[in-house]
């Protein structure tokens, strides 16, 4: 049963959460030993297949992230369903040069892990089972929102029921198009990259031995990254008119048009799974906060998945969100998102620049330009710095203030 003798009204939250994707309910964890009054508002049940979160698609979590899982005591089960990635290769098609990364040289475990987007679901709600002062309000769609002096209002819609919730704190982790941004008056940044991303597993020939590989071919980058027995998960970017004839070709026709985009580092290509597509767009918030709303995850800042940033930077944004929950409960809101706003702005503005800069400079194909990419990349391998940076931004380590950042659980004392 949840303890509501603190609370005067019924249905009153310190903390809630609308949207259980990945990020929202990762910060449902991570509040955990806060013991908070919290409850979390989806759409969607956390089983339904129909679940536009929990979907086919895999997830390179960087070791910063890992770290960020460690500290909530998740990681251990996360990574018994992950597989670790020890390489990163980064080719350009038709161009010398490729700048490769590894976990040897770094002196860790893994760069990264890879993990079914639907597997990381499922251990994250059943570590919500455990705790009974998380509520789940699912399925409902928040509609409105109305300020109070001393809290806020939120209109619910449970399938065709309409329910009122009071919080002190509203997050929102409800994704790209964000219904609580809007109604806090939130403008966003949206940039079509007229790109679409097909997303599959695929078999090789040769074993991957755990390598990732990122190529930028004329049309758009492909990523291929190491899965359980011995599959890959691949993103082949398309410019949005091409996409569609690709995903009408036959199985053989398939494999075939990507071998030739990605190159025959793995051998043939065999087999590919279930395809499935998603357009690719940078939409950034003009700010992170309203009166006692936080913006995070998607809902914040959607991102190119090429350099597999989005979920990572999400995570980044928990671990400072729960910082300051664990620092101020909700009995200051005001300085506790005034904190939230500046401490993610560096973050998310450099890894925004990294991803976007990273799309723009290889999907051309001028001649000129592909020498200098081509430059770039064994500048990249050659200038430490610059290899140093790479790294760290590919290994999400280069924010490590908080105490989830390091692989330590939140204080409940608010010490840092
Ligand atoms: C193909 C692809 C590959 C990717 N690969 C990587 C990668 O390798 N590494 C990485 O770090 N990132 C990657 N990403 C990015 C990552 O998937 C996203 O950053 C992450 O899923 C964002 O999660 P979210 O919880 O913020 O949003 P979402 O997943 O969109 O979840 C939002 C939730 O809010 C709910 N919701 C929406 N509106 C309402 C409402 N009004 N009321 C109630 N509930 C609502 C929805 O039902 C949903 O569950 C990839 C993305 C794509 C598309």
């Amino acid at each position: 049963m949840k303890d509501k003798e603190n609370h005067k009204m019924p249905d009153h939250y310190d903390v809630l959460i609308v949207g259980g994707g990945m990020v929202g309910a990762s910060l449902a964890v991570a509040l955990k030993p806060l013991r908070l009054n919290i409850a979390l508002v989806d759409a969607f049940q956390p089983k339904d297949t129909q679940h536009p979160a929990y979907d086919d698609r895999a997830i390179a979590l960087s070791y910063g992230s890992s770290l960020i899982y460690q500290g909530m005591g998740l990681w251990d089960e996360i990574k018994a369903d992950a597989t670790a990635i020890q390489k990163i290769h980064v080719s350009d098609r038709g161009h010398f040069g490729a700048t490769r990364l590894s976990a040897k040289k770094e002196k860790v475990d893994a760069l990264g892990y890879l993990v079914e987007s639907r597997l990381l679901g499922k251990q994250l709600y059943k570590e919500l089972k455990r705790d009974d002062h998380i509520e789940h309000i699912i399925p409902a769609r928040v509609e409105l929102l109305k300020h109070h002096a001393d809290y806020l209002e939120v209109s619910l819609d449970k399938e065709g029921d309409k329910q009122t919730l009071h919080c002190q704190l509203l997050v929102a982790a409800d994704g790209t198009n964000s219904t609580i941004r809007t109604l806090s008056g939130i403008g966003v940044q949206r940039a079509d990259y007229q790109q679409v991303g097909i997303i599959a597993n695929v078999s090789t020939e040769k074993s991957h031995q755990n390598q990732a590989f990122e190529r930028f071919t004329a049309d758009g980058p492909i990523a291929l990254l190491p899965m359980s027995n011995n599959r890959c998960s691949l993103i082949w970017t398309q410019p949005t008119e091409k996409a569609d004839n690709i995903l009408a070709l036959d199985d053989k026709s398939f494999l075939e048009q990507l071998g030739k985009a990605f190159g025959y580092r793995l051998g043939r290509f065999t087999k590919v799974g279930k395809r499935s597509s998603f357009p690719f767009a940078l939409v950034t918030a003009d700010k992170n906060t309203a009166e006692r709303v936080a913006l995070i995850g998607n809902a914040s800042h959607t991102l190119h998945p090429v350099a597999g940033q989005g979920l990572n930077l999400a995570l980044r944004d928990v671990a400072v969100l729960a910082d300051l929950l664990a620092k101020y409960t909700t009995t200051n809101t005001r300085q506790l998102l005034l904190d939230y706003e500046a401490k993610r702005e560096a973050d998310i503005k450099t890894t925004v620049r990294y991803t976007n800069s990273l799309v723009k400079l290889f999907s051309n194909d001028f001649f000129l330009l592909g020498h200098a990419r081509a430059g770039g990349l064994l500048a990249v391998d050659r200038i430490k710095p610059l290899r140093n940076w790479l790294t760290r931004q590919s290994m999400g380590t280069q924010y490590r203030h908080e105490r989830l950042s390091r692989g330590l659980p939140l204080s409940t004392t608010g010490q840092q």
